[in-house]
């Protein structure tokens, strides 16, 4: 499918973003001794870009779904990310440009398909190596929701993280558990428990209080303590995550 893949490719060829992030870097007169810039575009999953500076070489990667933005949205970007690596703040006209951007519905309306596309990818079968997230979500969903819980994605997470363990994405209904709890050493209730929490933020809606969204109310901390295991599971799960 070679002639369908050129035909995605933009039409107006993506400016160089290295040369981008130089001029940004010498119009915000920021003083760090920088020995080398590199930026690049990179297919995040989401409108995601980052930057770092490593022994004087400063690294930034920005979404690819950018690469058809304007120059002047892009120099938006590389502002507000300089800024916040060498803490500045950035101006506010890059601040609405960039946002303005983000928020137009042709935008959203890529990032969203991106995020479908690629997302996906980083998720690793339900079937562990130890549990299966598919046979656990199946019998929580008898044990406590009258399996009224809508089926869901379900994956181990690629990486091996700890902080986050478990994540339900409402946009395309998948629940993501961190693939560290998929280990002879992690009993089933625990990992169970972390899928109850995840089932939970379908069946109980985020709430709102004036301008914060409460994902964690007090109707799902009460729901949550119905797991038997609760305070055990939490106990363990705390002491995994320190
Ligand atoms: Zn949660």
């Amino acid at each position: 499918m070679k002639q369908a893949e050129q035909l995605t490719l933009p039409l107006a060829s993506p400016p160089d973003l290295t040369e981008l992030f130089r001029r940004v870097f010498s119009r915000l007169r920021i003083k760090s001794p920088i020995t080398s810039i590199d930026a690049q575009f990179h297919p995040f999953a989401g409108l995601r870009s980052t930057v770092s500076v490593r022994n004087g070489a400063l690294r930034a990667r920005v979404s690819d779904l950018l690469a058809e933005a304007s120059p002047v949205v892009i120099e938006a970007l590389a502002e507000i990310l300089l800024a916040r690596i060498f803490r500045r703040r950035p101006s506010r006209e890059a601040r609405e440009c960039y946002l303005a951007y983000t928020f137009r519905p042709a935008i959203r309306t890529r990032i969203d398909a991106a995020r479908r596309e690629r997302g996906t990818k980083r998720l690793l079968p339900p079937r562990g190596r130890h549990h299966n997230l598919e046979e656990i979500f199946h019998d929580l969903n008898h044990r406590f929701f009258h399996g009224e819980i809508p089926p869901s994605r379900l994956g181990w997470s690629h990486q091996f993280a700890s902080r986050i363990l478990g994540h339900y994405d409402s946009g395309h209904a998948t629940i993501m558990i961190s693939r560290k709890l998929d280990s002879p050493s992690v009993p089933r209730y625990l990992v169970e428990y972390v899928v109850y929490h995840e089932m939970l933020h379908i069946r109980i809606p985020v709430e709102r209080r004036g301008q914060r969204r409460v994902v964690h109310s007090r109707e799902f901390r009460e729901a949550e303590k119905k797991f038997p295991q609760y305070e055990l599971a939490c106990r363990q799960l705390k002491h995994m995550c320190a």
